[in-house]
């Protein structure tokens, strides 16, 4: 049985009850699934339950960055700086297809501004290693350009390029709950805590809707934008306010905005946003708004698009976009500490762990998708010295992450070994699996209807929407076409053009009644519907 199958789930549920866990980890994102592959690796008894779907909170609603750092140099945060340019080396080393360079291109608008980005690339490289072919570039007017030939000429001085690494954000957290299955932890999705009293959880199926208490000597309130209102069910009054923004993201064409590079633009409001290329989509981002409160879908505003578009309007020499160019949105909660009087944009995003003296409860909260490991870390050393035992030491930063366990195949390879898939799909299917896109390709070459590319899906073959509902649990459509296939967020037409086919095979897999698949259909239609609609 993969540690991750369906099967799994149902044996993780069924087992919890009668399991002396040493660790309850609530929240599936990459906070909740980093501290759960950590404890697991350092042989703890740890759970994982996640109310919705792994990543279904902030964790697929990123800007999908691996920041190497430079921005925390603005603050004078140092040590931040090294922390962040060291992880996403770790993370290039355990998930390559998880840590992808891309260059970064901050056009400059005159000669002081240029010189000050200079001075602050300059910084950053006697701060951190980076490695070869990575270091900065500082360019003229005409060299950008060159580079960057959508850019606006008008008012262009030059232009300052460096590496991010870009990752998939859903795709990350799958790779640590699976490794966090892997070596023993017991993990379920749709699985919600309702209730906390004395190390004791009550626990809901919501697919199935039985319930179940499952007790462990430590509890870790992992639960982002939740993380108030797990206080308020474990009756636990919290030491800290906690301030909720939102950041929304665009889906364009990428002939529609044909960039080569991911692009830093200068907002209305002079905050930088950005326009990254992906995987034939262009994506702008993003906004950074008080929300009063959490929200699983939040909504997005016309007027955030708005300042999206106008800020690339701006910045490039296109025909200008607009909202009906529009293909797809996301929007995401950043779950921040509240600091009173401060903008959204200039409250902290560090994070922080608070220990409530009562009850024990541990909570998390702040921090970034980059230093995820690390916080992980922090979380489970203290776990460790509550619970008194003596373990190994933390591993999260040797044993690759699944997908990293081989060198990556190159997308030529691998389209030659799947012609029908193009370039394009080989280069999206290393993107999401890493070198588990040649157990996908070996599925595909087998013969018969796996090896066939899913009708209104180009790129997209049978043989991968197997592999994630065998191996990815995968429970409902969004699961599967959202935070593991990323077609809602990544395809031209929402994944809606397949969704028919895909919803069959899932069907096949999970044993979805008639009503149910019908249900899964309607539901997935409503939710792509509104992440094209601005309110
Ligand atoms: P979440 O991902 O929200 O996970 C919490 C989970 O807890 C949720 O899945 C939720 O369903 C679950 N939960 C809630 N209640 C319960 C319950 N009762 N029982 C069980 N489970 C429960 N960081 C970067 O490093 N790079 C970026 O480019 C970047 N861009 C960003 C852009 C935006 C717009 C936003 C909003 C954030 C961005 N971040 C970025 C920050 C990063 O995304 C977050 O710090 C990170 O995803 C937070 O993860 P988390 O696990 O703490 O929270």
């Amino acid at each position: 049985m993969a540690a991750l199958s369906p099967a799994a789930r149902y044996q993780a549920l069924r087992t919890l009850p009668e399991t002396a866990l040493d660790l309850l980890v609530i929240g599936g994102g990459i906070t909740g699934a980093g501290i759960a592959r950590d404890a697991a690796l350092r042989d703890l008894r740890v759970a994982l339950l996640e109310a919705e779907d792994f990543a279904a909170g902030t964790s697929s609603r990123s800007s999908k960055l691996i920041h190497g750092g430079v921005r925390y140099l603005q603050h004078g945060d140092v040590a931040l700086v090294r922390e962040a340019a060291g992880e996403r080396q770790v993370l290039r080393r355990l998930a390559p297809h998880l840590a992808d360079p891309l260059r970064m291109v901050i056009p400059t608008s005159g000669r002081a501004t240029h010189l000050k980005l200079r001075a602050g690339l300059w910084t950053f490289e006697r701060l951190t290693t980076v490695p070869p072919g990575e270091h900065y570039a500082m360019w003229n007017r005409e060299e950008a350009l060159a580079a960057e030939p959508l850019l606006a000429a008008q008012g262009l001085y030059g232009a300052a390029a460096f590496i991010e690494y870009l990752t998939d954000d859903a795709r990350l957290v799958i790779a640590n709950v699976a490794a966090a299955a892997a070596a023993g932890a017991l993990v379920a999705n749709h699985a919600e805590v309702e209730a906390i009293r004395e190390g004791e959880a009550t626990v809901r199926d919501t697919l199935s809707g039985d319930t179940l208490r499952c007790r462990a000597r430590v509890i870790v309130n992992a639960a982002g934008p939740w993380v108030q209102e797990i206080w308020r069910r474990a009756s636990v009054r919290g030491p800290r306010e906690l301030q909720l923004t939102k950041g929304i993201h665009l889906v364009v064409d990428h002939q529609r905005l044909p960039l080569r590079h991911a692009v830093v633009m200068t907002a209305r409001d002079r905050r930088s946003v950005f326009a990254i290329p992906r995987d034939g989509m262009t994506y702008l981002g993003t906004t950074d708004t008080f929300v009063p409160a959490p929200e699983r879908e939040p909504a997005i505003v016309a007027a955030d698009a708005a300042y999206l578009l106008e800020a690339a309007n701006r910045t490039f020499a296109t025909q200008p976009l607009e909202l009906r160019d529009v293909l797809g949105a996301w929007a995401g909660l950043r779950p921040l500490l509240a600091e009173p009087g401060k903008a959204p944009s200039e409250i902290s995003r560090k994070d922080e762990i608070m220990v409530d003296p009562a009850s024990g409860l541990v909570s998390i909260a702040g921090g970034k998708l980059t230093t995820y490991r690390r916080m992980a870390e922090r979380v489970v050393d203290l776990v460790v010295e509550r619970l008194g035992r003596r373990t190994s030491p933390c591993r999260t930063a040797e044993i690759p992450l699944p997908g990293g366990e081989r060198a990556l195949p190159s997308p030529a390879t691998l389209e030659a070994r799947l012609p029908g898939i193009g370039r394009c799909g080989a280069a999206r299917l290393l993107r999401l699996h890493g070198a588990v896109a040649e157990a996908i390709a070996d599925r595909a070459s087998q013969g018969g209807a796996s090896g066939e590319v899913i009708p209104g899906l180009p790129g997209v073959l049978r043989a991968e929407v197997e592999h994630v509902l065998e191996t990815e649990m995968a429970m409902t459509l969004v699961d599967l076409l959202e935070r593991r296939l990323r077609l809602l967020t990544f395809d031209r037409h929402q994944g809606l053009g397949g969704l028919d086919a895909v919803a069959t095979l899932a069907a096949h897999h999970l044993g979805w009644t008639a009503a149910r698949t019908a249900a899964e259909i309607d539901g997935y239609r409503q939710l792509a519907a509104s992440l094209r609609s601005f309110v």
